[in-house]
């Protein structure tokens, strides 16, 4: 599991549909570990399966992004929305696959979700403001949908220098060989 680690945009596989996963085994549970490790690592609240280059839908998260507060912590494998509402709201939001790039992105208030565990136990959650923001976000990284589909369009112009140096990056890794060469940046 020590070569599964975060790629950033433009990687390809943040484009990817994800599937259901259908069984929960050993290397599923040993996946959410590794992604909840990289997840602290970085920084971040939430980490999605296509993040690591994963076509599997599973989201580890930590609601407070805080290593000590494990009870925090959620393991979502399939999750869907069933319901949003209380408007949408604008907030800055980042992205461990767009490392420093920080943009205004609308979501809704509150959303419920209905997903499983890792013990394959259905469970509901309706949260509000930014834990909502996190699912909200996290699931569309599950249909290949990324938060700069979702700024306004002064935020994408913005966004722009940073996505080129992305881009750029992107590059030079398959220059030095370590993405594959072959490998088609996605937008
Ligand atoms: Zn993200």
């Amino acid at each position: 599991m020590q070569n599964v680690k975060i790629v950033n945009y433009p990687h390809p596989a943040l484009r990817v549909k994800a599937k259901p996963v259908t069984t929960i085994d050993r290397d599923l549970k040993l996946l959410a570990g590794r992604m909840l490790e990289l997840m602290y690592e970085h920084k971040g609240l939430g980490l999605a399966g296509p993040q690591v280059a994963s076509d599997l839908q599973i989201i580890v998260m930590n609601f407070e992004g805080d290593p000590d507060k494990p009870e925090q912590e959620c393991f979502a494998i399939n999750p869907v929305i069933i319901e949003q509402k209380g408007g949408l709201e604008e907030d800055r939001e980042g992205c461990l696959s767009f490392p420093q790039l920080f943009q205004k992105v609308r979501r809704y208030r509150t959303t419920t979700v209905r997903a499983y565990n890792l013990d394959g136990q259905p469970f509901e959650m309706t949260c509000s403001d930014l834990a909502a923001r996190l699912w909200q976000h996290e699931i569309d990284h599950l249909h290949g949908i990324l938060f700069i589909d979702k700024m306004s369009s002064l935020g994408r112009i913005a966004s722009r220098a940073a996505l080129r140096q992305f881009e750029e990056a992107f590059r030079k890794a398959q220059e030095r060989g370590e993405l594959p060469k072959d490998l088609v940046a996605a937008k």
